[in-house]
């Protein structure tokens, strides 16, 4: 069964196609500029050169149409027409309380995902905006959403609660969700496999380190507790968001300054994180470059976040009553030695001891990092999120279809 993951942002559409036979990557690519005068599609299939293709694409139908059109094109193509995708999956932000797994899309599923447009503005609507697009195209052919939030589900209400009136949440739903659930949920299962040792068994300690950060507490396979909140913003330091902070800050920051909410919000999720901090970039790369050049604000900006990682494992270690498994992943968590190496370095007493040669191996693989004689074992685990919808989608899909054999 091939199966194509879609990620459809408000001006952007991710896409890839699997062979779900042996797991394989049969093309990917993406459409940026959606809605703009030119609009770029890039394709690429694996030893060929990259396609590019410049037109204008006003809405996401017709993106869905650019990519059907290269993925069965005689020449960059790799499909021989578009009945050949079986089932189509997509990544959803938000699943609210609704979702507490990927589900195969109907009319109720997508009436419960609008009414969470609320809790995600900017993701949400646009997903929607895919389904849409995918519907028109390839109709008839079954989609499945897998959501950021389904794994966080398993949060007991102590982890999950705002210590604010209860009728906030009975209300409005205002609570701790989750995010980076897909890559958490994949990551600690490839961890347990490569110890050999079974997942209900486990205290794991997630850290998800790319643009977004995220830790995860996860306890015999499920989501104990995560350090983003009812939205992104909370907990860990990122790329271009706060992280944690008290929140009298935004109602301070909005009389000194002479701010709007508006603008407070999107100076805490735009301009704030390693880039506020180190006046250099909100890329980790260009931090430690500048931290070995000297910089003393790049250095700040580096300390500052691996000491919020740092505080989070020894938290959900607390929380979870000890800890096997320190995971890192994500873009700054598989690739950078220093930083995962400055994490590790105060936590000794919780039996964490790096390898400093295995932590400098750079490879694409599960590894592991930590000493022989380290009681926790560390490891570095590369994420694939999109695998993991596409093999959701493909169960779901394959269940829906022996179902409706069996009914016949
Ligand atoms: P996203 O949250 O956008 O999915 P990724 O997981 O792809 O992000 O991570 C992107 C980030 O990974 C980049 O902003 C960059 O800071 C970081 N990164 C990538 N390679 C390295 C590296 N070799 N060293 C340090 N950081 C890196």
């Amino acid at each position: 069964m091939n199966v194509l993951v879609i990620n459809a942002g408000s001006s952007s559409l991710k896409y890839q196609l699997y062979d779900m036979n042996n797991e394989s990557v049969l093309a990917k690519g993406r459409v940026e500029r959606i809605g703009m005068e030119s609009s770029i599609l890039t394709h690429e299939v694996e030893g060929q050169a990259e396609v590019r293709e410049v037109s204008e694409i006003l809405e996401h139908t017709t993106a869905v149409r650019k990519v059907l059109d290269m993925l069965t094109h005689r020449k960059f193509g790799v499909l021989r027409n578009i009945e050949d995708i079986q089932a189509v999956g997509h990544r959803i932000v938000h699943g609210g309380e609704s979702f507490r797994e990927s589900v195969l899309i109907d009319d109720e599923v997508k009436l419960e995902i609008r009414k969470l447009f609320d809790l995600a503005p900017l993701h949400n609507p646009a997903h929607m905006m895919g389904i849409t697009a995918v519907e028109a195209n390839l109709p008839g052919v079954p989609q499945a959403v897998v959501f950021d939030t389904a794994f966080h589900q398993s949060m007991p209400p102590s982890s999950y609660l705002y210590a604010i009136p209860t009728v906030l949440y009975r209300k409005h739903k205002i609570r701790r969700y989750g995010f980076h659930g897909t890559s958490h949920d994949y990551v600690s299962k490839q961890a347990a496999e490569f110890l050999g040792r079974p997942l209900d068994s486990l205290k794991i300690v997630s850290c998800h380190i790319g643009n977004g950060a995220s830790c995860t507490a996860i306890l015999n396979g499920k989501s104990y507790d995560t350090s983003m909140g009812m939205t992104p913003l909370e907990g860990l330091m990122m790329g271009t968001r706060s992280g944690d902070l008290d929140p009298a800050i935004v109602p301070y920051t909005i009389n000194k300054e002479d701010l709007t909410l508006n603008e407070v919000n999107s100076m805490l999720n735009k301009h704030s994180g390693l880039m506020a901090v180190s006046g250099i970039s909100s890329d980790m790369r260009e931090v430690v470059q500048a931290m070995e050049e000297g910089s003393d604000s790049a250095r700040l900006a580096f300390e500052m976040y691996a000491y919020r990682i740092r505080k989070y494992v020894g938290a959900y270690a607390a929380a979870m009553n000890g800890i096997d498994v320190l995971l890192f992943t994500a873009g700054v968590g598989e690739n950078s030695a220093v930083l995962r190496k400055r994490v590790c370095e105060g936590l000794t007493f919780l039996g964490i001891d790096l390898d400093e040669n295995r932590n400098e191996v750079r490879s694409g693989e599960t590894r592991r990092i930590s000493a022989d004689r380290s009681r926790v074992e560390v490891l570095v685990v590369p994420t694939n999120e999109e695998l993991l919808i596409a093999r959701d989608t493909y169960r779901l899909a394959r269940n829906r279809a022996l179902t409706d054999t069996l009914g016949d």
